[in-house]
């Protein structure tokens, strides 16, 4: 699936990128072409200027004179120009003089410039066919129509040139396309990335996820079972194994509320969902319930907080979540007469929450993943514990959802700190 969206993802970037680069070698090629005649051009009509200007015509004698007129005329030196030919028609389009191959006796086509296709033969009689560049020139002695000089020369330098402009765009544009083809799996790859990414985590989560719902549920089918073929009539036992049950399915409500928790508040939590909460109320509470509570019996739990209260924008319910999750862990993972302290500040624009034990700390290897989904630092003494390795993920994604930050800090045996930052209202 991802290799084929790779590929899709690739070869739409070659295939858009290429026809960019088509057309632009298109348009490179064709402003070239027109560059080149356009400099030719220009060349040939300063020449046939010059040789224009040489022709005299004698109104009285109504006669022209080309003697003075190069390449025409007997009297001058040739221009140095490649000319295949010339010719000077007279007013009305007949054929005065000529210079190379002979042409019609009347001036067929119009003034200008026009390119044409000539076509001679060598001395074994196979056709050579070569491209010219005519121009007819209409030539005035004071405002007054004296003839036309035609003069045309060969092609085949501008031809050339765009020959080898089309060998280096023929090379160049391929090999492009092949750099752009490289470059558009290698982009891909890395838009590919955080999907992988994503899909992986999203199958490990449902492996992880259906591999606890496991075993409550095969303890729940073996207590059931065996109530139900037992022959045994003691009350005591059926009791037992009915508390097993409820036991089993209870912390399997607990595994599911705190999945819907996660699928639930994923990503930022939306405007009209944000209310103003006093951080400060909601630890009291929290603290002087908690303090009662079988779970804290053991420990001596304590809190710092400040005079005035703290207001944070977020939903109050799923901060006194984040609060007793934390709690929860301290008291769970600190031994009997241990210290549980609560604390909540204000830092510029932060209110900061910590919750401090001198419990039994986490190992450094493990801190970096005790925020994954399911990561238990020690599997059986968190399954004696109840826990199912979500608790932190779900204060992480809380935390995230509200704007702030959580972090740890915990040394084996000497306790652990885990500090949440949110912004202020
Ligand atoms: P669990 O439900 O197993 O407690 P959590 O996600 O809440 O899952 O915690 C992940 C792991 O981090 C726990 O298995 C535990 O080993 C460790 N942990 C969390 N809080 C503390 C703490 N205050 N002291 C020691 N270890 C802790």
């Amino acid at each position: 699936m991802f290799y084929r969206s790779r590929s899709n993802l690739a070869l739409w970037f070659t295939l858009t990128m290429g026809s960019i680069l088509v057309i632009f070698a298109g348009v490179i090629y064709y402003q070239a072409v027109s560059d080149e005649l356009e400099d030719l051009d220009q060349l040939l009509h300063k020449k046939s200027k010059v040789m224009a200007v040489n022709a005299k015509y004698d109104l009285r004698k109504q006669r022209i004179d080309l003697e003075n007129v190069p390449i025409l005329g007997s009297n001058v030196a040739p221009l140095g120009t490649e000319f295949v030919y010339a010719r000077w028609y007279n007013a009305k389009g007949q054929l005065v003089q000529f210079f190379g191959a002979t042409p019609e006796a009347q001036l067929t086509i119009n003034s200008g410039f026009h390119t044409l296709k000539a076509v001679s033969h060598s001395s074994k009689g196979v056709p050579i066919v070569t491209w010219l560049r005519q121009l007819t020139l209409p030539v005035y002695q004071d405002s007054l129509l004296i003839g036309y000089l035609q003069v045309a020369t060969p092609l085949e330098e501008t031809q050339n040139n765009l020959a080898q402009l089309r060998l280096v765009l023929l090379l160049t544009v391929p090999i492009t396309l092949g750099v752009i083809g490289v470059a558009g799996w290698y982009l891909g790859g890395i838009a590919m990335q955080p999907i992988r990414d994503s899909y992986n985590q999203l199958q490990r989560f449902t492996s992880d996820a259906s591999h606890e719902l496991r075993s409550p549920l095969a303890a729940i089918t073996s207590n059931a079972q065996y109530g139900l073929i037992s022959q045994s009539s003691s009350l005591e036992m059926q009791r037992q194994r009915f508390e097993k049950i409820f036991d089993v399915a209870r912390s399997m409500n607990t595994l599911v509320n705190n999945l819907l928790l996660l699928a639930r508040h994923a990503g930022r939590l939306p405007a009209e969902s944000l209310q103003p909460v006093d951080l400060k109320s909601e630890i009291l509470q929290i603290a002087d319930e908690y303090t009662t509570q079988e779970a804290a019996k053991h420990l001596n739990l304590t809190y710092t907080l400040p005079t005035t209260s703290v207001m944070v924008l977020g939903d109050a319910k799923l901060l006194r979540q984040v609060v007793l999750n934390l709690l929860t862990n301290a008291c769970k993972y600190t031994p009997a007469g241990g210290q549980v302290h609560l604390r909540l500040l204000t830092q510029s624009n932060w209110a900061v929450m910590e919750i401090i034990d001198n419990g039994i700390g986490i190992p450094n290897a493990d801190l970096p993943h005790i925020f994954e989904r399911f990561y238990r630092v020690d599997k059986k003494r968190s399954r004696k514990t109840g826990g199912y390795g979500l608790g932190l993920s779900i204060v992480q994604q809380i935390v995230s959802a509200h704007g702030g930050q959580i972090s740890v800090k915990s040394i084996v045996d000497k306790g652990s700190t885990f500090q949440i930052i949110l912004p202020l209202k």
